[in-house]
């Protein structure tokens, strides 16, 4: 069995080597326009800062460990067409001719690219986008000589990215079209927490102004926000992904608004063609709307099904609560489901619950606080989940996911067993608390 793969990212990478391991036989091909594979996108914002040394450190395999072990990978070569009637793909290596591959199966893992607006400067240099391992040795060796700094957008990423340029010591500006940060995934109420935490750290926020000009001659010198105008070294734009649908369309898989058309097998429309990752679509579990998910979490898990698939096996891949959870500074954040706003645009009528408590015991040392919103239906049905705290807070994420992805109702959170000892965690756990607290005005409302 032949298969090929295009792209190296978590969902290429992920299908190859789960291939590998249900087929010891399948000859397994990944093609990709990076010269390094195997490495973690996100960690990139934390080499940035400093936290981590180098970006060698986040680089998993090199492409000769998985020749070693029965990955044949092409590096630095782009895949330019897929003849899906003849089963074969064209691709063309960096300063070479075009090659031909034939396949049995074929995975698109192609990824995302970084939507750039469309304004005036976005080509000066020293204006990034942040998406592959050599993107962010760029922004590392530019922000090195750089003393202000805008990053537009402020979803996690470009919140990451702005605290560790802070941390270089640059002047930092994160601006955002929208009325809030974190846009996607938290609520205004829960989202000034992080913002005040960013303003603190001496992290200037604009907010409900869109990029409209970055200024300059060859260098990026000012950028234009609505009525500010900010002098800057280093632009960063962080403005979201768009599915890499190309090759895909060669193929004529057939495409949705959201990317890539899959079922549940991750197969696309044409039965031996496969795909995963950020380029495809996925459906959100509580809506049951096309979304995407551009998460490496999200990628992984699809790489594992389509893998298993392809070799014989039976897997499904679920539709997401898109479940986020970063570490901006000292601070982490985690949200999964609904938010009140989304709920309220989708036209649920729900109930919120709210905790301020802590994560240890209230006399153990370095206990610290963790705020906690819920999101449920009136019936009591959990569809969301928001956290901020400086510790313990993906653990709990995780576990709304999976309440949520189980249906638990508020009542069945309440009288859940949760484990406690002072050191690590409070005798009633904080999302308890929060749960309590919409099942108090639930039972009200009836
Ligand atoms: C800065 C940053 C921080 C992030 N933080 C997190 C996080 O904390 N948690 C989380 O879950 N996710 C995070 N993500 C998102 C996560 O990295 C992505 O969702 C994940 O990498 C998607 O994997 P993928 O395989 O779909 O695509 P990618 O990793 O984008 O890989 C796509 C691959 O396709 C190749 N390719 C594309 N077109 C072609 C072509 N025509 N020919 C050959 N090769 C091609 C590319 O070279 C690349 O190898 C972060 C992303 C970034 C950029």
């Amino acid at each position: 069995m032949k298969v090929v793969i295009i792209g190296s990212g978590a969902g290429g990478l992920t299908a190859a080597s789960n291939i590998k391991k249900y087929s010891e036989k399948a000859e397994v091909t990944v093609i990709t326009l990076e010269n390094r594979v195997a490495y973690s996108p996100c960690a990139i914002p934390y080499v940035i800062g400093g936290e981590i040394a180098s970006f060698d450190e986040i680089v998993m395999h090199t492409p000769e460990y998985y020749n070693e072990h029965g990955i044949n990978i092409i590096t630095e070569s782009e895949a330019i067409e897929v003849v899906s009637s003849e089963n074969i793909v064209k691709y063309k290596p960096k300063n070479d001719n075009e090659v031909i591959l034939n396949y049995d199966y074929l995975v698109i893992a192609t990824g995302g690219s970084p939507f750039i607006p469309p304004v005036k400067g976005t080509d000066l240099q020293g204006v990034f986008k942040v998406r592959t391992i050599e993107d962010g040795a760029k922004i590392k060796e530019w922000a090195e000589k750089s003393e202000n700094a805008v990053v537009v957008g402020a979803g996690a990423i470009g919140l990451e990215v702005g605290y560790g340029l802070k941390e270089l010591g640059i002047n930092v500006s994160v601006t955002e079209m929208l009325p809030q940060i974190l846009p996607r995934s938290f609520d205004p109420d829960m989202a000034i927490k992080v913002q005040k935490y960013l303003e603190s750290q001496g992290i200037n926020i604009i907010l409900n102004q869109a990029l409209d000009e970055i200024l300059g001659n060859e260098l990026a010198e000012k950028v234009v926000i609505g009525n500010n105008i900010i002098d800057v070294d280093i632009v960063i734009l962080s403005t979201g992904i768009r599915p890499s649908i190309k090759l895909a369309k060669s193929a004529k898989c057939a495409v949705g608004k959201m990317g890539v058309k899959v079922n549940e097998k991750m197969q696309t429309s044409i039965p031996n063609i496969y795909s995963v990752g950020d380029c495809v679509e996925v459906y959100d579990g509580i809506t049951k709307q096309k979304t995407q998910s551009p998460f490496g979490t999200t990628a992984v898990r699809q790489g594992k099904v389509a893998a298993k698939n392809i070799t014989g096996r039976e897997a499904v891949f679920r539709p997401v609560l898109n479940s986020v959870v970063s570490k901006i500074g000292e601070l982490e954040i985690g949200a999964v489901g609904l938010t009140e706003i989304s709920a309220n645009l989708n036209g649920l009528d729900i109930i919120v619950g709210r905790s301020k408590a802590l994560t240890k015991a209230r006399y153990y040392p370095g206990c610290k606080p963790i705020d906690t919103k819920i999101i449920c239906s009136k019936e009591g049905k959990i569809l969301g989940c928001q956290i901020i705290a400086k510790e313990t807070v993906a653990e709990r994420v995780d576990t709304m996911a999976l309440a949520i992805a189980k249906e638990v109702e508020c009542e069945e959170l309440t009288e859940m067993e949760f484990s406690y000892a002072p050191p690590v965690s409070m005798v009633v756990d904080p999302i308890v608390l929060a749960a309590e607290d919409a099942l108090n005005k639930i039972k009200k409302d009836l």
